[in-house]
C-alpha cells in the first residue's frame, strides 16, 4: 500500500557508500547536511525517508553491486513513493538521461561533490532553502584523523582507468575553502588530516591564482591544534621539487609519499599511458629520498596488464627489490569496460598467471617490509594515538607505520613516544615512554 507523508516529514536518512576514501569523505559531508536539516540516521534503507547510494565505478564488480542495490530499492519506492532515493558518485556523469530511464525510481542524481540536486529536492519538500540553511559541511562524527578532498577528477587518462571519464577533469577547491574546513576539524579535535585527490600533486593548476600543493601544505601547516598532515594520491610526473621541499621543511607534514609506479617495464608503461619511464620514476624516488631524510614510501602496482611478458613482469620485481617500498598496493589487472585498455588491448594473461604474479609480489614485499620494520626495533617513535583495539592503543608514526602499545592512561588523540619492542611486516608492538 502506498503511504503519503506530510511535506515536511523527512526525518531519517540512510547512506550507503562503496569505493575509495574520496567517496567516504563525500558521504560524510552529505551526512553533515542531512543532520543540519534535522534528520537522523537509520540502519536499514527501507526505514529511511531519504536513501542515498554513493557509487564507485573503478571496477565493474563495484558498479554491479550499486546496480543491484538500486534494483532492490524499486520495491521500497513502490511501497512508499514519498521516500527520496538519490544516486551519487562516479556512476553519475554530466548527462543523466540514460540513468533516469534505467532507474526511474531514483529522484536525484548527483555527481561527486555536487549535493545540489538532492538538497534542492529536500528544500522543495520541506518548504525551505536547503542550501541557505547549511553551514560548512564537515563530517558529523569526527575521529582523530579525517580526510579532506582538495581536488576532484583527473586529467591523466591512464589507459586502464575509468576515473577521468566518470569524475571528469580536475577541479581544485580554493585554499581559503580548505583551510576553513581544516580549522573547523581542528577545533573539533581532529589531529591529523589527509588531503585527498585522484592526483593531489596537480592541485591548484586550474585556480586563477595558480597556487600548488606546496602552497596549500604551507597554509594548512599553520593551523593551530593540528598535529599532522598527509596527502594522497600522487602522480610521479606532477611531483615537483617545490612539493618535496615542502614535505622536508613543514613541521606537520609527515615524511611519507604514496607514488604509484604501476609497472616496471617501459613498454607496459607506454601502453598504460603513464607518461614516464622506469628510469624517470627511479630518479623521482631518488630526489625524494635525497630531500626528505627518513622518508617512507608506498606505491601502487598492477600485475598482468595486457601484453606484460614474464620479462616485463621481472622489471616490476626488480623495481620493488631496488626501491624497497614500505607498502605496495598490488592488484591483478582486470578489464574495465569503457577504458582505452578495454577497447584496444586484449586481456591476454590467464587468471592463474595473474594470481601467481600477485602472490610473487606479495611475498617479495613481505620480506622487504619485514626487514625495513626490523630496523625500528629498539628505537623510539612518535605515535599519534587513533583509538583502542583489543586492549591496546593503536596509532601510526609519522612514516605511516601501525604501532600498538598497552597503557592505562586515556591517550586518544595524543602524540606518545613509543619504544618499539617487536616488529612484523604489518605492524609493531611497543611500550609508551614517559
Ligand atoms: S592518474 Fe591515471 S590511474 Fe590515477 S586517477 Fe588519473 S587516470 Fe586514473
Amino acid at each position: 500500500m502506498t503511504t503519503l507523508k506530510k511535506e515536511n516529514e523527512l526525518d531519517s536518512y540512510f547512506i550507503w557508500t562503496i569505493g575509495c576514501q574520496m567517496n567516504k569523505a563525500d558521504s560524510d559531508r552529505l551526512e553533515s547536511a542531512l543532520i543540519q536539516l534535522g534528520m537522523g540516521p537509520v540502519e536499514k534503507a527501507k526505514d529511511a525517508d531519504v536513501i542515498v547510494l554513493n557509487s564507485c565505478v573503478v571496477r565493474q564488480s563495484a558498479e554491479d553491486k550499486v546496480t543491484g542495490m538500486l534494483s532492490s530499492l524499486k520495491s521500497v519506492k513502490r511501497d512508499a513513493n514519498d521516500k527520496i532515493i538519490a544516486l551519487m558518485g562516479c556512476m553519475v556523469g554530466p548527462k543523466t538521461a540514460e540513468l533516469e530511464s534505467r532507474f526511474p525510481h531514483v529522484d536525484a542524481f548527483m555527481q561527486p561533490q555536487n549535493y545540489r540536486p538532492l538538497l534542492e529536492l529536500l528544500g522543495e519538500r520541506m518548504g525551505l532553502d536547503a542550501e541557505g540553511c547549511l553551514t560548512t559541511l564537515t563530517p558529523p562524527n569526527v575521529a582523530v584523523t579525517a580526510y579532506v578532498p582538495i581536488i576532484h577528477g583527473c586529467d591523466k587518462f591512464c589507459s586502464f582507468c575509468i576515473i577521468p571519464y566518470r569524475r571528469g577533469r580536475e577541479v581544485s577547491r580554493t585554499i581559503a575553502d580548505i583551510v576553513n574546513e581544516v580549522e573547523l576539524l581542528a577545533a573539533r579535535n581532529v589531529k591529523e588530516i589527509t588531503l585527498l585527490g585522484q592526483n593531489v600533486d596537480s592541485y591548484g593548476h586550474d585556480l586563477s591564482d595558480k597556487v600548488d600543493l606546496a602552497d596549500l601544505l604551507t597554509a594548512v601547516d599553520r593551523i593551530d591544534g593540528l598535529e599532522r598532515i598527509r596527502f594522497l594520491t600522487s602522480h610521479p610526473n606532477d611531483m615537483s621539487q617545490k612539493i618535496i621541499d615542502a614535505v622536508a621543511t613543514l613541521e606537520k607534514v609527515c615524511e611519507h609519499f604514496n607514488l604509484p609506479f604501476q609497472a616496471g617495464d617501459d613498454e607496459v608503461l607506454k601502453v598504460m599511458r603513464r607518461g614516464y619511464t622506469n628510469a624517470e620514476y627511479r630518479s623521482k624516488v631518488e630526489l625524494i629520498r635525497d630531500t626528505v631524510p627518513g622518508v617512507s614510501m608506498s606505491t601502487d602496482l598492477i600485475v598482468g596488464f595486457p601484453g606484460e611478458s614474464d620479462e616485463a613482469f621481472q622489471e616490476s620485481v626488480k623495481l620493488l627489490e631496488d626501491v624497497k617500498f614500505d607498502k605496495v598496493h598490488v592488484a591483478a589487472y582486470s578489464e574495465r569496460p569503457g577504458t582505452i585498455a578495454s577497447r584496444k588491448l586484449p586481456d591476454t594473461l590467464s587468471y592463474d598467471e595473474k594470481k601467481l604474479r600477485l602472490s610473487t609480489v606479495e611475498q617479495i614485499q613481505e620480506r622487504i617490509v619485514g626487514k625495513i620494520n626490523e630496523r625500528l626495533l629498539g628505537e623510539t617513535v612518535e605515535v599519534l594515538v587513533e583509538g583502542h583495539s583489543k586492549g591496546k592503543w593503536k596509532g601510526r608514526n609519522r612514516n605511516d607505520k601501525l604501532v600498538f602499545f598497552e597503557d592505562d592512561r586515556l591517550l586518544q588523540g595524543k602524540v606518545v613516544n613509543v619504544h618499539i619492542d617487536k616488529t612484523s611486516p604489518w605492524s609493531m608492538q611497543g611500550t609508551a615512554v614517559s
